[in-house]
């Protein structure tokens, strides 16, 4: 094998020498002995150079000449003094030069001096020498060679860039390297850029250190929004709920280290929904981020604004005077109380406000919060626009509402939590159609939890929300199960709190869950308390008004809080009467009147009616005798585990008095 087969490189050189001698042919010489594998072109003068090396790739120029000052004085005159600075250049000469002549012949700095008496082994170093000086000079990176004291050696086209300065300033001046305030190698260039440096030691060498300066502009800008996003409401820009918790928390703390006070401002517009509905999204959109506006400039120091989604913001208030958080309120109000432009529309649009202090409202921040939310409830009932400030402690007992959240936090991924199904009768065919799915939490060292135990902590504490989506899930999977032996019809209800309601794309996340089972709507029916529709009316419930293909249920129906108008504009099936109804039936008039009228309602708006908490035979009698269509209750079954469900339903004794056949 020669030697030029066995060689790793292949380089590629530009040849010209300015001072030949017929006897000695430098390409020859160059050839014999680099021990690499060269592809050696020669040219005839210095013009040639420029055309040439931009017509094909070279990994060097090599120019030979008798001396450094006559070369560099035909260099100067021809086409090759604005060759790249990046090339890498060895120059052969006849006779060596003095140190004055190297520093000043204007020849490109990085070029490699080589006797002509070269060896192989010099025409190899000087080779490898050219090629890391051309790679100083075409780096990306900026890279700078400090002398001992620190003033810049040599500077490469990419630092000249980056500093926007010329290699004579840079010398002119030591270079300060500077931190920033969160402790960063970095600092902002003259232009804007962010750049981000590095110093590292030499030894041995005349240059002290080199340091190389990268541009990360564009990596700290996509960080800072990366930052915000995470931060911030996407629409408005305001804070997001993580941030207000991280806020409220950190507010609290600094209330108890300096026995200051915090105040939670919840701010819920008023008709909000019919502007949506009666404009469309932009204007509703375009209406939020004026508010937000609006609000945001009279925000003072040390007061936070957030959006905690749809139509409710939440302000943090921090060092004021006593007393002074209604101020605070009616600064709101008044700042809302001339029209907003919105998506070139005007519109008025007032707010409910409920004001809680900590401490004298809650003892910690998630009691604080629903403090708030809770006084903004009475802003609404107390007829709206205005504000109501939280009465009592909401809290004294947050102690244990802060164990519940901790052990709920874990409750899931412990496997803590199970579902029970309690039959639903058919009272029409005597047949158990459904089940109702309930929640139970077996909590180490505590017991079995019912779900008024934790809900509310599960609620205020956004938890539910994964406790829902697994809820669903497993409702789900049973229902896959129980096919085969329950029928195709058999449905499952769910129940539904109003965090869940308030997610967006609730109705979504919830039709995904069936699919992914190959379930459809109709196998899972809804129940949503009469309490929460009331409240949550022409706000959350706006995801679900339009999805006519579930099947939702007013749950615990007692109070007649919904209109018989939003019974009619809601996609509503069914009505549940609560068990408080119940109990009173058959005896207490009043109890027996509001069934009678509420079956009545649902057989005019075609709803289905289901009695909930059925004890005795003389309440089901009641109630079939009045057409009620379903019922659950003790009398029937207590909740049961699922395993115990399917022959529970197909125990034949279980309907033994209490359905009476078709007639
Ligand atoms: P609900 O939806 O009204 O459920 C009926 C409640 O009545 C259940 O209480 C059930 O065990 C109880 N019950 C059943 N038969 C009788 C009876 O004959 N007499 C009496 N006095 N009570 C009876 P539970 O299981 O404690 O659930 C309470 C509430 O918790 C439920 O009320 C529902 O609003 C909520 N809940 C239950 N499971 C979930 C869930 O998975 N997610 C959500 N968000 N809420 C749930
Ligand atoms: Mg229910
Ligand atoms: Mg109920």
């Amino acid at each position: 094998m020669s030697l030029q087969q066995a060689s790793r490189y292949h380089w590629r050189v530009l040849l010209l020498d300015m001072a030949a001698r017929y006897e000695d042919s430098l390409t020859d010489r160059v050839l014999a002995l680099a021990g690499v594998d060269l592809d050696v072109r020669p040219v005839s003068n210095l013009d040639e150079l420029k055309p040439a090396l931009e017509d094909s790739h070279f990994d060097f120029a090599l120019i030979a000449g008798s001396s450094l000052a006559s070369l560099a004085q035909q260099w100067s005159q021809s086409g090759a003094a604005n060759l790249p600075p990046e090339l890498a250049l060895l120059l052969v000469l006849d006779e060596s030069p003095d140190e004055a002549e190297v520093l000043e012949c204007g020849m490109p700095i990085a070029a490699v001096l080589l006797r002509r008496s070269f060896t192989g082994g010099d025409l190899l170093a000087a080779m490898w020498q050219a090629r890391l000086g051309s790679m100083f000079f075409a780096s990306p990176d900026g890279m700078l060679l400090l002398d001992a004291m620190g003033s810049v050696q040599a500077s490469n086209p990419a630092a000249l860039r980056l500093l926007g300065k010329q290699t004579a300033e840079l010398r002119a001046e030591p270079l300060e390297l500077t931190v920033n305030e969160r402790g960063q190698h970095e600092w902002t260039s003259a232009g804007g850029r962010v750049l981000e440096w590095r110093k590292q030691s030499l030894s041995d060498t005349g240059a002290a250190a080199v340091v190389t300066l990268r541009d990360v502009t564009e990596q700290r800008v996509a960080a800072q929004a990366l930052a915000f996003r995470a931060e911030h409401d996407p629409l408005t820009g305001l804070a997001n709920p993580q941030r207000l918790w991280q806020e409220l928390r950190s507010a609290l703390a600094r209330a108890d280290r300096d026995a200051g006070r915090v105040a939670v401002l919840y701010v819920d517009l008023d008709g909000f929904k019919q502007i949506n509905d009666m404009y469309g999204h932009e204007v509703g959109d375009a209406l939020l981020v004026a508010v937000a506006q609006r609000l945001t400039g009279i925000c003072r120091a040390g007061e936070l604004l957030s959006r905690m989604g749809g139509d409710e913001l939440v302000m943090v208030a921090e060092s004021f005077p006593p007393g002074f958080e209604a101020r605070i309120a009616e600064r709101v109000l008044a700042a809302l109380a001339s029209p907003l432009r919105a998506a070139g529309r005007t519109v008025r649009v007032g707010a409910s406000v409920g004001v809680a202090v900590y401490p004298d409202h809650a003892s910690d921040s998630e009691g604080l919060l629903r403090a708030a939310d809770e006084a903004m409830y009475e802003a609404k009932r107390n007829g709206r626009d205005g504000y109501s400030l939280a009465t009592s402690h909401a809290d004294t007992i947050s102690q244990h509402r802060q164990d519940i959240a901790d052990g709920l936090q874990v409750a899931l991924l412990r496997d803590e939590l199970h579902l029970l199904y309690q039959p639903v009768l058919d009272l029409k065919r005597g047949q158990i159609v459904g089940a109702e799915a309930l929640l139970r939490w077996n909590r180490p060292g505590v017991g079995t939890l019912h779900p008024m135990e934790f809900l509310d902590v599960a609620e205020t504490t956004g938890l539910i929300v994964g406790i829902g989506d697994w809820v669903f899930d497993q409702i789900c999977r049973q229902l896959a199960q129980w096919r085969w032996v329950l029928g195709e019809d058999f449905f499952v209800c769910a129940n539904l709190s109003a965090t869940q309601l308030r997610r967006a794309d609730f109705a979504g996340r919830f039709r995904r869950i069936l699919h992914s089972h190959g379930l459809t709507s109709k196998s899972v029916r809804l129940e949503i308390s009469e309490r929460v529709m009331a409240q949550e009316l022409g706000r959350a419930l706006g995801d679900i008004t339009a999805a006519t293909d579930m099947y939702i249920a007013v749950d615990d129906v007692s109070q007649g809080l919904l209109s018989l108008r939003n019974l009619s504009s809601l996609p509503i099936r069914s009505l549940k009467l609560d068990s408080s109804l119940v109990a009173g039936l058959p005896d207490d008039v009043l109890s027996a009147q509001l069934t009678e009228a509420l079956i009545s309602i649902g057989r005019t708006f075609n709803l289905s009616v289901v009695a909930e908490g059925v004890e005795n035979a003389a309440q089901l009698a009641f109630l079939r005798e009045r057409g009620c269509d379903y019922c659950q209750g003790f009398l029937l079954s207590a909740p049961v585990p699922a395993a115990d469900f399917p022959s529970l339903v197909k125990t034949p004794e279980l309907l033994d008095g209490l359905v009476t056949p078709l007639k």
